[in-house]
């Protein structure tokens, strides 16, 4: 099993009732048989209830799920751009150098079988300050009725081709669009993964106007955002254009505007979880990359996942909204 360590894995509130419910639901067809419809409805609407859940990316429900990033005083105001179903060779460059020159750090959820397919554009991703985390090894539609060996089995796929390019196991997972079941969360824990989903989303993988994609990711934008967007399946514009060619610049020039810093999923985490202890705001900021010029030997980190950030510098005040999706 290729993970960072298992964490405890505690049953949520919700999954705990569920099962309560379920109890009590038999023990009363056993008692009072000729109410059969009743009970049967009972339990009929607290598994529709479970599927809701399941079918509600951000809901918590389930388990533990960032929604945002844990709030730190002590940070300066930031937010995590989140790019999923990549590497793609067509479009992962051009995120890779747009965030380059806004001087901002990301996460990229890559799809096992793709880090596979470029484990060389995988490895540019996090040599360039970012880092890859695990979104499933297929991206299988039907990934969501796994059971906890399925679910295991397919994470740990992904696990394994991301550490076999990146050099580094991830620590955040996020579901094919978002579809789980209450057995995901007992996998995450045996595998030692977070669940991440996101604060606001642009479906730019479907969406072909630009500026609705623009507008659904920056209306009521405020620190501690997670932002998804897609390097891979990715729609067009009018003009056949990714729309990401549109949205990205866009974006981070708002983002510049507002003075929020981007910075990688695994920041956020409280300093006694991150491999080297570091506070997002400790990471060195020597060695600075931009344009296409490999960093010398004894600039690049150990740790490949860990690689040195760029400045991000004295961010302007920022100019928050206090609505939140
Ligand atoms: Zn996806």
């Amino acid at each position: 099993m290729t993970s960072s360590a298992s964490r405890a894995y505690r049953l949520p509130a919700f999954v705990r009732g569920s099962i309560g419910w379920h109890a009590l639901m038999a023990a009363g067809w056993a008692a009072a048989p000729a109410a059969w419809p009743w009970w049967l409805g009972s339990i009929a609407a607290n598994q529709l209830a479970i599927t809701g859940a399941g079918l509600w990316p951000r809901s918590d429900w389930l388990g533990p799920n960032w929604r945002r990033l844990p709030p730190d005083a002590s940070r300066a105001p930031s937010i995590a751009l989140t790019f999923d179903d990549g590497p793609d060779p067509a479009l992962t460059p051009y995120v890779l150098d747009q965030l380059d020159a806004a001087g901002l750090r990301a996460t990229f959820f890559c799809i096992g079988r793709r880090v596979r397919e470029h484990p060389a554009l995988a490895r540019e991703i996090v040599r360039r300050g970012h880092a890859v985390e695990n979104h499933s090894d297929r991206h299988h539609p039907a990934f969501a009725t796994s059971g906890v060996r399925g679910f295991v089995r397919e994470i740990d796929a992904a696990q394994q081709a991301i550490a076999d390019a990146c050099g580094h196991a991830p620590r955040f997972f996020r579901a094919p669009a978002g579809l789980r079941n209450p057995m995901l969360e007992p996998a995450l824990a045996r595998l030692g993964l977070r669940l991440a989903a996101w604060t606001r989303r642009g479906f730019d993988t479907i969406e072909r106007d630009p500026a609705r994609i623009l507008r659904a990711l920056t209306r009521g934008l405020a620190a501690d955002d997670i932002l998804l967007l897609h390097d891979g399946h990715c729609a067009r514009d009018a003009h056949g254009q990714p729309v990401l060619h549109t949205v990205l610049p866009a974006l981070l020039a708002r983002l510049g505007d507002a003075g929020l810093r981007g910075i990688r999923l695994d920041e956020a985490l409280p300093a006694d979880a991150r491999p080297d202890g570091t506070r997002s705001d400790d990471i060195r900021t020597d060695n600075i990359r931009t344009g296409d010029t490999p960093r010398s030997d004894d600039a690049r980190s150990t740790d490949a996942c860990a690689a040195p950030a760029r400045p991000d510098g004295d961010p302007p005040s920022p100019h928050l909204s206090s609505h939140h999706e």
